[in-house]
């Protein structure tokens, strides 16, 4: 009778959580037996139960890659992606301990009609792992300069600015643009403007620290870059840095070298002092400054 009320106080504890599994099952990792199955309130029709765990997807012998099995010897709550007939399902295999004893856990839930895998049209020889990935890279990277775009940054500066607050860190925002950059694409066209916007991007990270401070491009010929950690001086430098990074860099493409400028607003965040607006109206005001001041210069 434990697991009868094993499973319910999972189903109480998950109750929150709508449309999370169609399906709770305690199973035999070794047997490959089902101790208890219970569905949830779910209009979905799953496949047919029977003793043995595998019944479910009507084998007749054990799953070459049982996730049960895996999350029994590794102790540690797996997944992965089944397809069964024009479907597919979701296993979450889960360990857990209850009463002196160790139970798999299956959450088994059908993400056919889910919009996310319709669109791989059933590839399900990707991993979940890499498919999530990649989904994610999609999503947060602007498609010509390959860096983080802007749906990205108003996200993570969010987070980047709660991080300021709770660790009492100082945080530095700049915004770049590039001067006069109408004339680039004016002048020798559009394609050769995409060209020297992806050597822009490469100049200002061979700048930064990687894999500490971050840019995002903010719209059209304007990025921003995150600093972690440093104060004002230290900003400061990074900025004029990377201003000069650009102006005595030969941007070649095709036959033709083209030489640019850049002008830049710097506004820090100390210990989460300032909101997300105001941290970037700030930046957006010093900037203004710089283009005032003739531009190819720091303003901070
Ligand atoms: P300023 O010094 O005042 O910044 O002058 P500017 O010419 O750089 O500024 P403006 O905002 O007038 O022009 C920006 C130009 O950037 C206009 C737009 O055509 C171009 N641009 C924006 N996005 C892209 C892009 O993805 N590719 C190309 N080639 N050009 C772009
Ligand atoms: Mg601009
Ligand atoms: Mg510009």
């Amino acid at each position: 009778m434990f697991e009868t009320e094993l499973i319910n106080e999972i189903r109480e504890r998950l109750s929150i959580f709508i449309g999370l599994y169609d399906s709770i099952r305690i199973v035999d990792p070794i047997k490959k037996e089902l101790i208890k199955e219970e569905g949830a309130c779910s209009s979905i029709e799953l496949p047919r139960k029977g003793r043995h765990c595998y019944d479910f997807w009507e084998q007749d012998t054990v799953c070459g890659n049982c996730v049960s099995f895996v999350a029994y010897k590794n102790k540690k709550s797996t997944f992965k992606i089944e397809r069964y007939k024009d479907g597919a399902y979701c296993i979450f295999a889960l360990p857990i301990e209850w009463k002196g004893r160790l139970y798999i856990v299956e959450l088994l839930k059908k993400v056919t009609a889910d919009d996310f895998f319709s669109d791989l049209s059933f590839n399900l020889a990707l991993p979940l792992n890499s498919t999530t990935t990649t989904l994610t890279e999609l999503a947060n990277t602007d498609e010509l300069t390959k860096v983080y775009n802007r749906r990205y940054f108003e996200a993570q500066l969010a987070k980047e600015i709660m991080y300021s607050s709770f660790y009492e860190t100082n945080l530095a925002v700049m915004i770049i643009d590039i001067d006069h950059f109408k004339q680039i694409n004016d002048l020798h066209g559009h394609l050769v403007g995409d060209e020297v916007l992806k050597q822009f991007v490469e100049v200002i990270q061979s700048v930064l620290r990687h894999d500490i401070d971050w840019m995002s491009r903010y719209g059209g010929e304007e990025f921003v870059v995150i600093l972690k950690n440093v104060d004002f001086s230290h900003a400061n430098k990074v900025a004029e840095r990377i201003r000069q990074s650009v102006e005595r860099h030969f941007f070649k493409i095709g036959d033709h070298v083209h030489r640019l400028t850049c002008s830049i607003g710097l506004s820090m965040c100390q210990s989460g002092n300032l909101k997300q607006t105001e941290l970037l109206q700030e930046a957006d005001q010093k900037l203004y400054q710089a283009k005032n001041n003739g531009r190819n210069c720091v303003i901070s």
